[in-house]
């Protein structure tokens, strides 16, 4: 029998993929805590918690048990005139970590599909109340997914290239640092006094794809401010920051203005389910209310609300704030920022920043997104067996909160090893 990776290439297509020039993949066959495991034995540390998912380790026995006494009880039923404990369980959990203004959680199957129906929920809000509004606000170089509603928002031309044409009505605005707070508002304000506005849609504190680039708090706090006195509705994408990820909860709870709506999926289920979550306040959920049947939200999903998905959150959220978790995400904050101005001098280094469990490093080297460079650069960590997606020329760590102390040693060393050569 040939091996997975030449098995692979008959009939797999694979996502974020060039197939004439790409490597083979690499086939993995087992996962343990910040471990993986090659086909040819080889071991990797996952540095990125594979898409910053896995936060709780890979093959969680916590997780993993929850969700199999859950499989042998009951697999799944439609989410539409059913219910069941592991959605009303997870509903009532995220209540008490939540935003204070958050009350409704809507389900869907993934991070995409949840800023979809957030999008759509929007729209429809105003269309509820008989007030037509055809235009979002989102940052430049956001990310939001790859579904259309989804890529609309986004603003990274290198994923939304071939569809420019196809996308919803959005007006771009820079994120706001500390310094620009005013000019960003001013543009904001004149965005919304010109076109009919709905919905802010944001990835709050950090810009995950666009190379975990940061922005100022007390700068969306002001955006956002803003948007409330003109009443446009507000949607965090906390798809990559929720859960611990920004050293709070929600990057959300760096805010004093809450958002309306909040976007949730990656972390949600540690990376052992595809599952999302849309959240939005009672305010949001009360224009659907009606008479009319029509003036509900007829947007569903399938395997909205699994019952496996649920529980895998419900453990991950209990797992959160546990003492030994909650140790972890302690040290690895620390260890980050130690090691980020240990290098923070060096003549290779444009940039580093950390935040939470985040941290990221631009190289003063000129490197595409995809181009050659930076696929050398990968090759080297994974030469090293150390798992890094690098974006263009930052290279970025979420590793999971159970790394040990040595795997995230050997990653900031192996990254100082590449910050030579490259
Ligand atoms: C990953 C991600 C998405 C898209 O989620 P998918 O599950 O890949 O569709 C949206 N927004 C942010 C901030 C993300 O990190």
């Amino acid at each position: 029998m040939e091996n997975l990776s030449k098995r692979d290439k008959k009939h797999l297509w694979h996502p974020l993929t060039q197939h004439q020039t790409a490597n083979p993949p690499i086939a993995i066959v087992k996962a343990k805590d910040a471990l993986l495991w090659d086909e040819q034995g080889n071991e990797y540390i996952d540095g990125i918690a594979s898409w910053y998912t896995a936060m709780y380790g890979h093959c969680n026995d916590y997780i993993v048990e929850a969700m199999q006494k859950q499989m042998q009880t009951l697999d799944f039923v439609m989410f539409s005139g059913f219910t069941h404990k592991p959605a009303v369980e997870l509903s009532e959990k995220l209540m008490e970590i939540l935003p204070i203004n958050q009350s409704k959680i809507f389900f869907n199957d993934n991070g995409s599909t949840a800023i979809e129906a957030a999008i759509k929920m929007a729209l429809q809000y105003y269309h509820n109340k008989g007030d037509k509004r055809d235009t979002l606000i989102a940052f430049e170089d956001g990310f939001h997914g790859d579904t259309f509603g989804a890529m609309s928002a986004s603003g990274l031309s290198s994923y939304n290239g071939p569809f420019e044409d196809f996308l919803l009505k959005v007006k771009r605005i820079p994120v706001p640092q500390d310094d620009t707070i005013e000019e960003i508002s001013a543009q904001l304000r004149k965005i919304l006094d010109t076109h009919d506005c709905a919905a802010f849609v944001f990835e709050p504190l950090v810009q995950g794809a666009a190379g975990m680039k940061f922005h100022s708090a007390k700068g969306l706090d002001a955006l956002i401010k803003i948007c409330k006195i003109t009443d446009v509705l507000c949607i965090a994408d906390e798809i990559m920051t929720g859960f611990g990820k920004t050293g709070k909860n929600f990057a959300s709870d760096h805010l004093e203005n809450k958002p309306d709506i909040i976007c949730l999926s990656k972390a949600l289920t540690a990376g052992m389910f595809p599952l999302s979550i849309t959240s939005c306040s009672q305010t949001v959920f009360d224009a659907f209310l009606s008479d009319t049947v029509s003036k509900g939200f007829f947007h569903a999903h399938t395997f909205s609300a699994h019952p496996l998905g649920c529980v895998a959150a419900l453990a991950g959220i209990q797992l959160l704030s546990s003492p030994e978790i909650l140790h972890r995400r302690n040290y690895i904050e620390k260890a980050h920022t130690e090691f980020a101005s240990s290098i923070a001098n060096h003549y290779k280094v444009e940039h580093v920043r950390c935040l939470g469990a985040i941290l990221a490093i631009d190289l003063d080297v000129k490197m595409d997104r995809y181009g050659g460079l930076r696929d050398k650069l990968y090759q080297f960590f994974m030469d090293k067996g150390v798992v890094l997606r690098p974006l263009g020329n930052t290279i970025y760590v979420l590793p999971p909160y159970t790394i040990t102390n040595a795997q995230l040693q050997k990653i900031y060393d192996t990254i100082v090893k590449a910050i030579e050569v490259f």
